[in-house]
């Protein structure tokens, strides 16, 4: 129920960015018109211009597309920009390529050349694309061959154009907004993430900033936005965008081993999806360096490496969904569009359907959605985090209140004061007031255990002293009782707490027709705080005490005051006064 509200929710949301997905491509609404290569063909490096002028070898359809050759040809012919402004720009995506020679042939044979690498490219805001000045075209010009040199991807080809103006043929500024829109959005998250962090160490959290990171890079670089206000390499450019896919993708399988709730995950598709998650970062991710030695089969190894990571990721999702789990519908959702498009992008970047470097928007648009969603997914999760955090700290507090405390008055028990002895010492509680009820045993005969056990809880309320934070009272079994004192008068202060028993008793349990007194065994330790005694220790004295009061008739004190000697442990002083 709570997906479907969500859904819901996010309606709106998903329907602009479907929309804005589905714009028609901004080819449709360039204000200058440029043109895409009339013929292409794959050859080694010994053919030449002029041998490539047979019209031999030339594929002239939208099809058989390779990068994996040592050199790619592009024919542009003049008939295409006939009536129009001569085109005086290349452009294409960005990429890496060892160089590209222009040969401007005219009808008259004569030919103007101009040989340009990656470095002479300027990237320009209008999508993940480069220019490139073209030799003089004139009105006599009958034909452009680019002869490209080590062609490291497919859409590097698929692409290219030549145009008048390439910042107006590209993009448009609504596309651009788009961008920058996404880029926006995905800054959110990482705020988000910081914020939860501080709050929940979860590593999930770390992985989903990572992604963001990852995700922004690749918007920034691969929309070409990021030269809007800086200019990189064009190959930089062209290695920071497929680099930052596959970083991102790898990253976003390590994110969903650790996102995902316990048992949301077989372990075995745990181990598979962590996996493919370093796999990812590291082969895709080394296929998008395009290094000189692996030209042949950068474009085809970069995609066709991204497979497991989709197929993995699909089938770990629908696992947990099937598992029942709650953030993997959340992820379903997130991921989905994602999915989809990457599979258009590698279709695309295979050569093995052409579209223009637009399409990429909905990779963009994607991105935005699964940004919005996942981020949906994090705050759930943290609640649901920090719900059970909070119950499991309830109960651990529970538990020690049980195991810590006298179930039937409340009052700290015998083994908690034990643990808490030294600490009490320390902090100054040096009289220790063990009190017994006198009679009780006759209480039970005659009334029964339940007026028994009203009695003992009157006896604690009269200890407890509640408030009093000089006074520590405790039940240590049966009808016996320890307060620790500090501060002044301890003495007066136990003895008037022992006369109040029977008060308190005959007030809070009607009905009894004797008394309820307490006897009391009072130990006093001079410099308690320097000198500490073991807690056995002082109940046996306050123990012997206790005896001496119920053996002079009961409702009564007797103390001793104790000064030790550090000097000497063995044969401490004792009793300076003693009174019963
Ligand atoms: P005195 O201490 O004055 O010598 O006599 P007494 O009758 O109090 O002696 P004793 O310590 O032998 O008896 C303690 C009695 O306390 C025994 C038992 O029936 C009663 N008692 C111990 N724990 C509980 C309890 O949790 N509830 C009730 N109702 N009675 C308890
Ligand atoms: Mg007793
Ligand atoms: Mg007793």
């Amino acid at each position: 129920m709570a997906f479907l509200r969500l859904l819901c929710r996010l309606g709106p949301a998903l329907i602009l960015l479907a929309l804005l997905a589905a714009r028609p491509a901004a080819a449709e609404h360039r204000a200058v018109p440029s043109f895409a290569p009339a013929c292409h063909a794959a050859t080694d490096a010994a053919r030449t211009a002029a041998t490539m002028r047979t019209r031999a070898g030339w594929v002239c359809s939208n099809s058989e597309w390779h990068a994996a050759t040592p050199v790619a040809w592009l024919r542009f012919e003049a008939g295409d920009w006939r009536g129009q402004e001569l085109p005086h720009y290349f452009f294409s995506r960005t990429a890496r390529f060892k160089s590209i020679t222009f040969h401007v042939i005219d009808t008259d044979g004569a030919t103007r050349t101009r040989r340009m690498t990656g470095a002479d490219g300027t990237p320009f805001p209008s999508g993940p694309v480069f220019q490139l000045p073209l030799p003089e075209v004139t009105a006599k010009t009958a034909t452009i061959l680019a002869r490209i040199e080590a062609p490291h991807s497919v859409p590097l080809l698929t692409e290219a154009r030549i145009t008048h103006d390439p910042g107006r043929a590209e993009w448009s500024q609504v596309d651009m907004m788009l961008l920058a829109f996404v880029v926006g959005m995905l800054t959110l998250p990482l705020l988000f993430d910081i914020s939860f962090y501080v709050v929940l160490r979860e590593r999930f959290i770390l992985l989903h900033a990572a992604m963001v990171t990852a995700m922004m890079i690749y918007v920034l670089t691969a929309g070409g936005l990021i030269s809007a206000f800086l200019i990189l390499p064009v190959d930089l450019l062209g290695v920071l965008a497929p680099l930052s896919w596959a970083v991102g993708s790898g990253i976003a399988a390590l994110f969903l081993t650790t996102f995902l709730e316990r048992g949301a995950q077989s372990r075995l598709m745990r181990r598979i999806t962590a996996a493919t998650g370093w796999f990812t970062i590291c082969v895709p991710g080394f296929f998008a360096l395009q290094i000189d030695a692996t030209q042949r089969i950068d474009d085809i190894g970069y995609f066709i490496a991204f497979l497991p990571c989709i197929f993995v990721i699909s089938a770990a999702v629908l696992e947990a969904v099937l598992r029942g789990s709650r953030s993997a519908r959340y992820i379903a959702v997130a991921w989905a569009p994602i999915i989809i498009a990457s599979i258009e992008r590698m279709l695309r970047g295979l050569g093995w359907h052409v579209g223009p470097s637009s399409l990429d928007q909905m990779m963009y648009v994607a991105v935005g959605i699964e940004v919005v969603v996942i981020s949906l997914a994090i705050s759930d999760r943290f609640l649901a985090l920090r719900r059970e955090r909070d119950a499991a700290l309830t109960e651990a507090k529970m538990l020690e209140q049980i195991s810590t405390r006298d179930s039937l008055t409340g009052l700290m028990n015998r083994r908690a004061i034990e643990a808490r002895f030294d600490e009490l010492m320390v902090q100054g509680f040096n009289t220790f007031a063990l009190v017994d009820l006198d009679r009780f045993k006759a209480i039970n005969d005659l009334h029964g255990h339940q007026v028994g056990d009203a009695a003992l809880i009157a006896c604690a309320s009269a200890i407890r002293a509640s408030g009093d934070r000089d006074a520590v009272a405790v039940r240590l079994g049966g009808e016996e009782f320890v307060v620790l004192l500090r501060g002044p008068r301890p003495l007066e202060r136990a003895e008037a707490m022992r006369q109040s028993i029977p008060l308190r008793i005959a007030k809070e349990v009607p009905g009894l027709d004797l008394p309820v007194t307490a006897s009391m065994g009072l130990v006093m330790l001079a410099e308690a705080s320097r000198h500490k005694m073991a807690f056995a220790e002082l109940y046996a004295r306050a123990d012997a005490l206790m005896y001496e009061a119920k053996a002079s008739g009961r409702n009564r004190m007797a103390y001793e005051r104790l000064t030790m000697f550090t000097a000497a442990p063995e044969g401490r002083k004792e009793a300076d006064e003693r009174a019963a």
